[in-house]
């Protein structure tokens, strides 16, 4: 799926540079399900983005699908991104001004989606996902955990074969946490979704099959589990 060779990222005050990942190299194969840990300051958030073209790093060589991405045009890298990628965030991020529907047809109007075609997908994962009764409220209408799965769903409307995610359960109960990471197990099991979630929490980072610790913007060790 994707493959990092010696990544490096720094940020500059203008006076010295801060070496936030220094030689990242790692594959991570189609239908991989990785979690990525590591104390705060690691780098692990960084890492996410750079893999998920939101960030460019400073160095090293970044192969997606084969696309050499350290070299292509921002155009380019937001095509991959757009047909390939599904971020979900901490903070979910919807829009708060448009109802549950709306914030799932969003991605579907960048992609220039036709409106029949929107109409069924959206359909689609509101019944997947248990929220037909729920599409026409706006996400303060909701509790976090229905929210994060307004944010996976809105994630998933694009039909990506790479799922990141970054502390997608840092502000939710460990019930509503444990729904999100059954989803995206069975994602990642029966769908081949591959998926990289950054972590702090050991219980979710084990539905993973493989951890990479981060430790000052190092890999510190991977760890794999057997399903
Ligand atoms: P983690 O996700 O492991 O907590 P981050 O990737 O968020 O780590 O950040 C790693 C380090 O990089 C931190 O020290 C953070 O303050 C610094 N950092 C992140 N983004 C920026 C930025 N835009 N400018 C300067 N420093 C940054
Ligand atoms: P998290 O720990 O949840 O990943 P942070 O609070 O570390 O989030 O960072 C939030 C945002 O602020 C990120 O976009 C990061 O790049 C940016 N950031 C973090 N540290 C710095 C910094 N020292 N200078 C500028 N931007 C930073």
């Amino acid at each position: 799926m994707l493959q990092l060779k010696n990544i490096a990222k720094y940020h500059s005050n203008g006076i010295q540079k801060n070496w936030v990942l220094k030689d990242i190299s790692t594959t991570i194969f189609e239908g991989e399900f990785v979690s990525i840990m590591g104390p705060s300051g690691a780098g692990k958030s960084t890492l996410l983005n750079i893999i998920g073209m939101l960030e460019e790093p400073s160095g090293g060589e970044y192969y997606f699908l084969d696309e050499p991405v350290h070299k292509l045009s921002e155009k380019k890298r937001t095509e991959l991104y757009k047909h390939y990628i599904g971020f979900v965030f901490q903070q979910y991020h919807l829009i708060d001004e448009l109802t549950v529907y709306e914030n799932l047809e969003t991605p579907l109007l960048y992609k220039k989606v036709s409106s029949s075609e929107r109409k069924s997908r959206v359909a689609d994962i509101l019944d997947r996902f248990n929220m037909v009764a729920k599409k026409d409220l706006f996400p303060n209408q909701l509790s976090g955990g229905q929210q994060q799965l307004v944010g996976i769903a809105r994630a998933l409307i694009g039909q990506p074969k790479l799922i990141l995610a970054d502390e997608p359960t840092g502000n939710l109960q460990s019930a509503q946490a444990d729904e999100i990471m059954q989803i995206f197990k069975k994602l990642n099991e029966e769908e081949k979704v591959s998926i990289i979630q950054v972590t702090h929490s050991e219980k979710n980072a084990a539905y993973a099959e493989r951890v990479i610790h981060l430790l000052d913007g190092h890999v510190e060790r991977e760890e794999r589990f057997t399903r």
